[in-house]
């Protein structure tokens, strides 16, 4: 099989390994300050509504399943919030903030993330076509077809690369944003939410190095072939 390899060991493995760490600690850091009340005793959802009124955005807030599954939907101008987040943790107002980040970007027109939300629709096509294409070409031995596998895919490469200017943008908005308006007061609240935000921060590269190395294996396994 073609997937057993060397190379796979060499990019494929540490990629699955850093990804997996990552989400493990994302989880840790959450679950930790998730347990720590702010001192203000404010709420994710209050942070949601002084948030918009303080850089005069109207959003819609939606309530989604689960535990950091928040998002932003800059197609319909909501902030998508989890369970966990709208408690007045400091985990979950560092959560908030940063979603809150995301639509001040949008409403300022950040350039990366308006490049990011252009690429979605061939992103979404090539992480998955990408890969097809490239193992079908590679098991008819037809090197156009692997090719074109390998441009679809660098796309979405660009794109988890792309994420990371976006995501770090919005965290330190956040941070900026939460001590300013006085939502976190201590040195240690703080702390605490930066780091949640760090955590966070951290399974997108993990993300991003993972879509990397997956590129390289398939880059090693097509000079590898013409030797
Ligand atoms: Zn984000």
């Amino acid at each position: 099989m073609y997937y057993m390899n060397s190379e796979y060991m060499l990019f494929v493995i540490p990629g699955l390994l850093l990804a997996l760490w990552a989400q493990a600690l994302v989880k840790g850091t959450f679950a930790r300050y998730a347990r720590v009340p702010t001192s203000t005793g404010v709420t994710g959802a209050q942070v949601a509504q002084l948030l918009m009124e303080r850089n005069g955005l109207r959003l819609g807030v939606n309530s989604v399943r689960g535990s950091l599954t928040d998002f932003y939907n800059p197609s319909n101008k909501s902030i998508n919030l989890s369970q966990t987040s709208v408690q007045g943790s400091v985990a979950s107002v560092a959560v908030v903030a940063h979603e809150m980040g995301h639509a001040v970007q949008d409403a300022q027109g950040y350039v990366p993330m308006r490049l990011r939300g252009a690429m979605v629709p061939a992103v979404s096509l090539g992480s998955w076509v990408g890969p097809l294409l490239f193992v079908v070409g590679w098991m008819l031995s037809n090197m156009n077809l692997v090719w074109v596998g390998i441009i679809f895919f660098a796309a979405a490469v660009i794109f988890s690369i792309l994420t990371l200017p976006v995501e770090l943008d919005a965290s330190n908005r956040a941070m900026q944003m939460l001590t300013t308006n006085g939502v976190l007061v201590s040195s240690q609240e703080v702390t605490g939410a930066r780091k949640v935000l760090n955590a966070a921060a951290f399974t997108y590269v993990a993300a991003a190095a993972q879509s990397l190395l997956t590129l390289l294996y398939y880059l090693s396994l097509v000079s590898g072939r013409r030797r």
